[in-house]
């Protein structure tokens, strides 16, 4: 880290397909003041007030644009840095002048991706879990998505994490009472309360480990439509799509390859994956792409079986149900389709026509009734919603099991310092430079 004042495009880049109404630069750093004073050849506006200026070339004088200037002083801003902010209007040329103007004053560079947030982040302003919830949010492509980057911005998981690790420090400092002064009256052994609070931190770990409702909605819902082949998987998927997603042919196996759709189900992000039809056949790569099938369909988080209601679908889904070892009646879906060829009802399907339509709101009404089960409130806790937070509880688990069998006190001591080094590597409080470079190279320039 160094302290120089950066400076970034905040909005996306002005083309001439699409100029912008605004575009807004943003500076951070030590002189992002002294930057502003210049551009505008004027003294600064009040903090927090925006003013109109107009935006000069700090070498030849010219003006490149009017817009509003903000100011924002040093430490109560977003990055802990004076800040400053220039809102123009959204075109190539001001974008660029504008961009060059700054550079020429010779005292600021150009930002690194997610280097605002950094800054943020180095200044105390916000622990990794909600450097990463901005991400998120940045990201989130549905309105459930967006709630729970939210959520994890205000710091509810940051907070969750810092209290596993207060009560496991609070418990190491018991500990090393133990071996600091062997001769006084403690406890042999770990003793019942240190005892007591692992187990405590383990079992609500553990209990936040199994619950993946943060994740399926961090990732978006996967969704295996399987079934027999021409029972008109990909004729649905098109339909649920509303494109040209998936082939739909006239001869059996032809959908070889998994094909993904990530389809916004009333604010709940789903990926739908077509996969190959489940059926024994001698050609190689259909083989394949029955293989991948099975396996997408034992891992997805649902399952989407179609059938073809001109069949003997009764037959064809007892040995799908009963051959899919990951078969979960409560939210996955059977669908029975091709109705205007053989009307059907029955319970406890959905009985569809892909090629009329017929039946389709009620398919959706029941994807979304188990996307929310799946995806939607549980006990109210925050769950869990990145592989990077999952790989360092796991770590924090494995030390826990650890210090509980560990023979001696001294190596039990131990191991709940591993166990809170990984708690503290999430929220940052321990923080490991690859780890910080790795999380907000992703980042957008500007962010
Ligand atoms: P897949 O192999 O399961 O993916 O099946 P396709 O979507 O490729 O469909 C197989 C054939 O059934 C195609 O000729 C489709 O046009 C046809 N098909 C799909 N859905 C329906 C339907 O609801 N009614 C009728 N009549 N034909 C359908």
């Amino acid at each position: 880290m160094d302290d120089a004042t950066i400076y970034a495009l905040g909005t996306p880049t002005p083309s001439r397909a699409r100029p912008g109404a605004l575009s807004v630069i943003r500076l951070s750093g030590p002189r992002a003041g002294d930057a502003l004073a210049r551009l505008t050849g004027r003294a600064l506006p009040p903090a927090r007030r925006m003013a109109l200026r107009s935006l000069k070339h700090p070498e030849s004088g010219e003006v490149i644009d009017r817009g509003l200037a903000v100011w924002f002083e040093a430490p109560h801003t977003e990055t802990g840095e004076s800040m400053a902010e220039l809102h123009l209007h959204g075109g190539r040329a001001i974008v660029g002048g504008a961009l060059e103007a700054i550079g020429a004053l010779g005292f600021c560079r150009l930002a690194e991706p997610g280097e605002f947030t950094r800054r943020a982040f180095e200044n105390g302003k916000l622990d990794l879990t909600q450097a990463e919830a901005i991400a998120d949010l940045v990201a989130a492509e549905t309105g459930e998505q967006r709630k729970l980057a939210l959520k994890q911005m205000d710091g509810a998981l940051g907070r969750l994490y810092e209290d596993w690790r207060r009560l496991g420090v609070a418990t190491l400092a018991h500990l090393e009472a133990v071996i600091d002064f062997p001769d006084e009256d403690l406890p042999e052994g770990l003793g019942e309360e240190v005892r007591a609070n692992i187990e405590r931190l383990q079992a609500e770990i553990g209990q936040h480990l199994n619950d993946r409702r943060g994740e399926r909605l961090h990732d978006g819902l996967s969704i295996a439509i399987i079934g027999p082949p021409n029972a008109g998987k990909s004729s649905l998927l098109n339909l649920l799509a509303r494109r040209e997603a998936a082939i739909v042919a006239e001869t059996a196996g032809t959908t070889r390859d998994v094909i993904e759709v990530h389809l916004d189900l009333g604010g709940w992000p789903v990926v739908l994956a077509d996969t190959a039809g489940l059926r024994d056949s001698d050609d190689k790569i259909e083989q394949e792409g029955v293989r991948r099938a099975r396996a997408r369909a034992a891992a997805a988080d649902l399952r989407l079986l179609v059938l073809d209601a001109s069949s003997d679908w009764q037959g064809e889904m007892k040995t799908v149900v009963e051959g899919t070892t990951t078969w979960n009646a409560a939210t996955d879906v059977v669908v029975v389709n091709k109705i205007d060829l053989a009307p059907t009802k029955a319970p406890n399907v959905v009985a569809v026509s892909a090629t009329t339509g017929a039946g389709v709101p009620q398919l959706l009404v029941q994807l979304e009734r188990s996307a929310v089960a799946l995806m939607g409130e549980g006990a109210g806790a925050v769950p869990l919603t990145r592989a990077r937070h999952r790989g360092a509880l796991q770590e924090c688990q494995d030390s826990l099991a650890r210090a509980l069998v560990a023979p001696e006190v001294a190596l039990a001591a131990e191991d709940l310092r591993l166990a809170l080094r990984a708690l503290g590597r999430i929220t940052g409080t321990v923080r490991v430079e690859e780890l910080l470079d790795v999380i907000f190279r992703d980042f957008c320039i500007g962010k």
